[in-house]
């Protein structure tokens, strides 16, 4: 279906609602206006379902969320039915996971794979979306809304010579689907933040020798992997209800929650007793479920930042190594911390390497390896654990026009500006479940989500139920809620750190240094569901409906 034919433009949509991106939000806003009978459809770049989860196919890619934590909560008999298999689950599992899903409630039939969006402009005399395809197809729709995941547009170091590597070279979000052969190869990876350093640990023991291109390092603490028997998942099944209200009232989503015990408060030898247990319990326990000083307070986080190089220490046997991988330009949890398995262990292999790219700067990639201020290395294969241009790099890839043909990339040049996270002024009925400054920007991803799809359900039910066609942001109301995001970085030292959470990505113009961009919201899942009520109950107050 075209929505032009003859030259003439249709007025009325081809569609209620497009939803850009089958992930994991894509899929549960499709499966809530399925419910309610929309017309609807889902369109993704990608060949099949999945998001995040169909991209990234590196090895050791999981989550460190809970697998339990992860699932969606909206089916008794989704969560009956599905055993996770591991504590933290891997990439196949989830995409196997997102796939049951589909299948399970018939989802499929209304997505449409290899429709990556061009363009998307708001026709004001209409008020309509129009978007436009790479494929060439056109489409319209009343209500845009996005789902484009938080970490899809992947960035490459801006270094010479890129292309001119003769052997397999790939980001790790494009990972050859088909796998790599790494036995006895001579692999470079570039890049040690969550995702490199998962890959790290899972090939070290898999490729004949192994160079790790560091520029920082990061502070990662243990995953504590495992399998959840049979009996285990039963008991989980059994606990669902209690395990997704306790993630509801984490600041985080999950069910970690801070000790709330003040860190002055307690004795040092009580501080070490909290964190001797949380270094060796699952998952994010050690970040989340510590005092919350750490996250404020320069000397608290000090302290424990100095706990956690001991303990890195104790792991790597050459000393000068351990100094290397222990970051002296941040605190421990300013940054997102990756959860690791054996990943400072990986380094006292004699086939792994760290080369300190602060000390010798990458020069250039050459047709056989990499060049350094200090040497030229070859290798058979060179993979780019390099990072993304963050949530807004979604949306700023594809030419978006809201009222009166402005762009939402100028708008948001010099950082993202929005109400809620979930609707921009000067873009009516554009919906950014997942966006920037969202609740679920920074929290256990599916949790925020269930929240933001279906207080956005309410939402769009409000506009039908009234007649409404456009629904729109205030100024005022953008303008307050961006005010209160950026207050929020002030509290804490996050603030001080280079990474996504402050926008800072040094392979993009503009995102490199100075000022930060606000593009997560750091007041916790319950504050934020509390505030979508409130603004629910006040009649939508910040909204403009006609
Ligand atoms: P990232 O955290 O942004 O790390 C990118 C890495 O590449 C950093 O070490 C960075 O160094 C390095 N780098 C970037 N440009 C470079 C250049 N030009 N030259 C040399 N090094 C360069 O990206 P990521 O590791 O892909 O992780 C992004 C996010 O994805 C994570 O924070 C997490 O939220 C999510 N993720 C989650 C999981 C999970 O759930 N387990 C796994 C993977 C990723 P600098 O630090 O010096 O900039």
């Amino acid at each position: 279906m075209s929505t032009q034919a003859q030259g003439v433009e249709k007025t009325s949509p081809d569609f209620e609602v497009i939803v850009i991106g089958a992930g994991v939000a894509g899929l549960y806003q499709l499966y809530r206006l399925r419910e309610r009978g929309i017309p609807t459809t889902v369109v993704d770049a990608a060949a099949d379902l999945g998001g995040t989860w169909y991209h990234n196919r590196y090895p050791g890619c999981r989550f460190d969320s809970e697998s339990y934590t992860y699932g969606y909560s909206f089916s008794k008999e989704l969560l009956n039915e599905w055993h996770w298999k591991e504590r933290f689950s891997s990439q196949p599992e989830n995409l196997r996971y997102l796939n049951y899903v589909a299948d399970k409630f018939d989802l499929r039939r209304d997505m449409q794979f290899n429709h990556k969006v061009e363009s998307a402009h708001f026709d004001d005399a209409a008020a309509l979306w129009r978007l436009t395809f790479t494929n060439g197809r056109q489409l319209s729709c009343r209500f845009l809304i996005t789902g484009l995941g938080l970490l899809s547009a992947p960035t490459m170091p801006r270094v010479a010579g890129i292309e001119r590597f003769k052997g397999p070279s790939f980001h790790t979000y494009y990972w050859p689907h088909e796998g790599v052969e790494l036995a006895g190869k001579r692999v470079a990876v570039i890049g040690t933040g969550a995702t490199g350093v998962q890959v790290i640990a899972e090939i070290a023991d898999k490729v004949g020798e192994l160079t790790v291109f560091q520029r920082r390092p990061n502070w990662c603490a243990p995953l504590h992997n495992r399998p959840i028997s049979e009996q285990e998942m039963n008991e989980i099944r059994a606990r669902y209800d209690e395990i997704f209200d306790k993630c509801l009232r984490s600041p985080g989503g999950f069910e970690h929650e801070p000790d709330r015990r003040g860190f002055y408060e307690v004795t040092r030898e009580e501080r070490v007793a909290l964190w001797d247990r949380l270094y060796d319990e699952p998952g994010f326990g050690i970040w989340l479920a510590n005092f919350r000083e750490i996250f404020m307070d320069e000397a608290a986080n000090a302290e424990f930042s100095e706990y956690i190089a001991e303990r890195i220490r104790r792991r790597v046997n050459d000393p000068a190594i351990a100094e290397k991988l222990i970051p002296k330009d941040h605190g421990f949890g300013i940054q997102r911390v990756p959860l690791e398995t054996r990943y400072y262990e990986a380094y006292n292999r004699d086939n792994v390497h760290l080369v300190d790219i602060k000390e010798t700067p990458i020069e250039c990639i050459t047709e056989t390896g990499i060049r350094t201020s200090g040497r030229e290395y070859e290798f058979d294969i060179i993979v780019y654990a390099t990072g993304f241009d963050a949530i807004t790099g979604t949306f700023d890839r594809i030419d978006i026009r809201g009222s009166g043909g402005q762009t939402l990339r100028a708008k948001w040049k010099d950082g993202p500006v929005t109400f809620l996270g979930l609707q921009v002024h000067g873009f009516p009925n554009l919906i950014t479940v997942a966006g920037p400054q969202s609740g679920s920007s920074s929290t256990n991803f599916p949790r925020s989500i269930e929240v933001g799809v279906d207080w956005v359900m309410a939402l769009l039910e409000f506009a039908w139920q009234h007649g409404y066609t456009r629904i729109e942001a205030t100024p005022e109301a953008e303008e307050r809620w961006t005010r209160h995001v950026a207050k929020m970085y002030e509290s804490v030292l996050m603030r001080k750190a280079k990474s996504w959470f402050t926008g800072y990505n040094d392979n993009v113009d503009g995102h490199e240094h100075g000022t930060i961009r606000h593009l997560v919201y750091n007041g916790g899942a319950p504050k934020y569901r509390a505030t979508l009520e409130q603004v629910a109950a006040d009649g939508y107050q910040g909204m403009r409906f006609s």
